[in-house]
């Protein structure tokens, strides 16, 4: 067997890491957006595909028997480029995909459907803003109407402009603990925080923090998942598929 990961996520470096390890030859793919990813077992490639056509010469060219797409939630155009490559090369795939984080008693949640919905909302809750959002999209944050807002931006590599006026960015990748998003909100006298709904453990405590401190939290939903493919959850989920893959 030879097993595509579509990668860039926690599980997907699970994933490589439960394949390689029973003895599978296993690719992970990395779009190659972060300066130092972290690697995962097995063999990796970097860069875009040239759609979903270059895809499915991928797959072909590679003879590889199974695509699973464990790319992130928010990563739409990549998801619905491997269900047509997938298609056309005639490759099972399998989306990998962690469930959206599900809203507690004391959460005080307003979701919303993109960053520009999300900056929209943000003069009614607060001028302190923490944005966990990622650094692409930041010019929906950097108009006039939030111009006098300040904003503390987390990142994994620098964000480029156009950005908001009033900013502080802090370089970090998770994943993050209670006590440390604890502080930072405290710190920061973080009076909004805005994320996307990724899901996951990793970058979950913040939520936890802004219901203890009462800060109301701006989610943008997720995009729809290409309809119609089988979907786990989780890494382990998605080896029990591969290997039903290898006995059929
Ligand atoms: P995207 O908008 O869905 O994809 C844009 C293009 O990037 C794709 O058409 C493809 O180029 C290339 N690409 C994306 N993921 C790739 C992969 N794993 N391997 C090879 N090429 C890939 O993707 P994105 O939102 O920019 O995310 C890029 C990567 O970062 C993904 O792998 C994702 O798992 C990871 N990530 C994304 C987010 C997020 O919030 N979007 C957060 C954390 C991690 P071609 O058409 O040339 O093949």
């Amino acid at each position: 067997m030879h097993v595509l990961v579509l990668g860039g996520t926690t599980e997907a470096r699970t994933l490589a890491g439960l394949l390689h390890s029973r003895g599978e030859r296993v690719t992970s793919s990395l779009a190659g957006r972060v300066a130092s990813p972290r690697l995962p077992a097995g063999e990796v490639r970097i860069g875009g595909f040239g759609g979903p056509a270059g895809l499915a010469r991928w797959l072909r060219e590679h003879q590889v028997d199974a695509l699973i797409d464990a790319t992130h939630p928010f990563a739409d155009t990549i998801s619905s480029n491997a269900a047509r490559a997938a298609a056309t090369a005639h490759v099972p795939l399998l989306a990998l995909r962690r469930p959206g984080w599900v809203a507690e008693p004391g959460d005080h949640w307003h979701p919303v459907g993109s960053l520009e919905e999300a900056a929209a909302v943000l003069p009614d809750l607060g001028e302190r803003i923490f944005l966990t959002s990622g650094r692409m999209g930041l010019a929906a944050f950097a108009g006039p109407e939030l111009a006098t807002s300040w904003f503390l931006l987390r990142c994994v590599d620098p964000p480029e402009p156009p950005l908001p006026a009033r900013l502080r960015v802090l370089l970090d990748r998770g994943p993050f603990t209670l006590d440390g998003e604890r502080e930072l909100l405290a710190a920061h006298r973080v009076e909004v925080l805005v994320t996307k709904d990724s899901g996951g453990a990793a970058t979950a405590p913040k939520l936890q923090a802004a219901r203890e401190a009462g800060v109301p939290v701006v989610l943008v939903r997720r995009p729809p998942a290409p309809p119609g493919l089988p979907q786990v959850a989780t890494a382990q989920e998605a080896a029990v598929w591969v290997a039903a893959q290898s006995s059929g």
